[in-house]
């Protein structure tokens, strides 16, 4: 059933996989869309700005020209009472004026300096892009200039108006004519300016301001494109790294590690050793799983032993039975001790979670621990030996469990005991530590030995270490606990001469022993 489970999620899992490549090629394309679309729009802003400053520089020279022409013309011809017409403009004119309206160069510099007409004026009628008309009341031509006449508009609302053909803007500038004397209106005047200038300035800025924004947009999506998919290579390692993980857990792949300092390096490298320890712990769960069904199979196969005997035979024989019934009960106690153990190893893995703000009294737990096993062990002397301990030494630890650390390396020292039956239990302090001795007299365990007892289920002699009730287990709990709260274990002993376990936890000051009673309250009222 789980079989076929498996197998059906596999193709799942493959489209699942293919699916999950995708982010990381839309993560490009997303940067890339936005990088565009920054810089485009910037551009566009940019050149706006820039074309319409330039613009309106260009332009508000191009009417200077024009509205000089036309006051320059406008001063001259309120001098003429009555209706403007040919014979009275022309009069008016220059002999210079004159001579541009027949079509000659114009007179210029010194020679007319003295004339009614501007320099300014008689250069800005010979500019080709000027073309001057100067109307009568009924809007006929009296004279013009330039290469067309500028028509009269139609609206005479507004002085000036810019109007689009085909060689570019034209702006037309248009004043009446008002007579000095009588004040009436006598004609009209009417400049067109070409702007060629202006238009051949616009057109090229135009022109450049396109090329430069299409080469800038190119370079700098190009230069992105670079720069993006560099920062998106490890993250699709590291992607593809976690799916192989994820399809085979025990697979070793690892991303591997690049020149580069930062922080993608660094969150590849954590990467990998959470890659490393979640394997660490995959296997050493295999392992206990392993090691315990292993403990197990002996009690297991004990009672069944008894059981099939009792069903063959022993039924009617009391002897058998009651051999059996004991026997299996002791099975069963054993087999109810180990569970227990297994558990008690489980939560010492816990304990930073679990108790992580306890202080305990060292010396009142010893005396309490050491009175109460030698009410239980009364063929044993239990020494107790404070006399390097101040009263006051506090230590970080669940009190429960410093008791369950004694009690483990005191019974161990019993159970192992030969033919002297005394335990000495000593405690002493140094500058920052406390340090809590276990003796004993007995066996004793050698070099080798030594280096493996803390290992779960690891027993010295299996056969009498089962007779004695150990499942070897003890130690490894002790250890757990012992590093749970930064504290050391270790042992040093002679075959045939005794064993001495050392604890060592470092002593908590007065200051520490307020701080964490302060955490337990917040803890407290948190939770309560
Ligand atoms: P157990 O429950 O079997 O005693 P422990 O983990 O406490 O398991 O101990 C592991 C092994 O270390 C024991 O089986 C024993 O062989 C050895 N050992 C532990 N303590 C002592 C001791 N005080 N003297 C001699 N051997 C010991």
């Amino acid at each position: 059933m789980s079989n076929n489970q498996h197998t059906s999620q596999a193709p799942k899992n493959k489209k699942k996989a293919n699916r999950q490549e995708t982010p990381s090629s839309s993560i490009v394309f997303r940067w890339m869309t936005v990088v565009m679309m920054t810089i485009t729009v910037s551009f566009v802003i940019f050149s706006i700005v820039v074309y319409k400053i330039t613009s309106r520089q260009g332009l508000s020279q191009q009417e200077d020209v024009s509205s000089k022409v036309v006051s320059t013309l406008d001063d001259s011809l309120t001098s003429i009472r009555g209706e403007l017409q040919i014979a009275n403009v022309v009069p008016a004119l220059s002999p210079s004026m004159r001579r541009l309206l027949r079509g000659g160069p114009a007179i210029t510099g010194a020679k007319s300096g003295s004339n009614a007409f501007s320099d300014d004026l008689v250069s800005s009628i010979s500019n080709p892009d000027i073309s001057v008309a100067v109307y009568n009341l009924h809007h006929e031509v009296v004279f013009a200039t330039g290469n067309t006449t500028p028509p009269l508009p139609a609206k005479r609302s507004s002085a000036k108006v810019l109007q689009r053909s085909s060689s570019g803007m034209v702006l037309h500038t248009y004043s009446s004519v008002q007579s000095n004397d009588t004040g009436n209106t006598t004609g009209y005047i009417v400049v067109a300016n070409n702007m060629s200038d202006y238009n051949h300035l616009m057109t090229s800025l135009l022109r450049w301001m396109v090329i430069i924004s299409i080469v800038a947009i190119l370079s700098f999506t190009i230069v992105s494109y670079f720069v993006v998919t560099s920062v998106v290579k490890p993250i699709k390692a590291i992607a593809k790294v976690a799916r192989q993980v994820n399809q085979d857990p025990n697979s070793d792949v690892r991303i591997k590690g690049s020149r580069r300092h930062d922080e993608l390096q660094d969150l590849a490298d954590s990467f990998n050793q959470m890659l490393d320890r979640m394997q660490r712990y995959i296997e050493q769960q295999k392992e206990f799983v392993s090691d315990v069904s292993h403990e197990l199979r002996t009690p297991v196969a004990v009672i069944e032993g008894h059981l099939s005997m009792l069903e063959r035979w022993g039924k009617e024989d009391p002897e058998i039975l009651n051999e059996s019934i004991s026997a299996s009960l002791q099975e069963a106690d054993r087999m109810k001790h180990l569970i227990q153990e297994m558990l008690d190893l489980t939560r010492a893995e816990q304990i930073n979670v679990s108790y992580p703000y306890e202080v305990t009294n060292v010396s009142e737990v010893l005396s309490r621990v050491v009175s109460d096993l030698d009410l239980v062990h009364k063929d044993f002397k239990l020494q107790l030996d404070l006399d390097d301990l101040p009263l006051a030494t506090q230590i970080q630890i669940y009190r429960d469990h410093l008791e369950q650390l004694l009690v483990i390396l005191v019974d161990n020292g019993i159970k192992y005991s030969t033919t002297r039956h005394q335990i000495n239990i000593s405690a002493g302090v140094t500058d920052k530590e406390v340090i809590i001795i276990v003796q004993d007299f007995g066996e004793g365990i050698s070099k080798v030995d030594q280096a493996k007892i803390f290992n779960r289920f690891y027993r010295v002699d299996k056969a009498r270490t089962r007779e004695k009730g150990g499942n070897g287990l003890g130690l490894a709990i002790a250890q757990k606990l012992v590093t749970s709260y930064h504290g050391k274990i270790g042992v040093e002993s002679a075959v045939g001469q005794g064993s001495q376990f050392k604890l060592t936890f470092p002593i908590l000051t007065d200051k520490e022993v307020s701080h964490l009673a302060e955490l337990k309250d917040r803890q407290t009222t948190k939770s309560s």
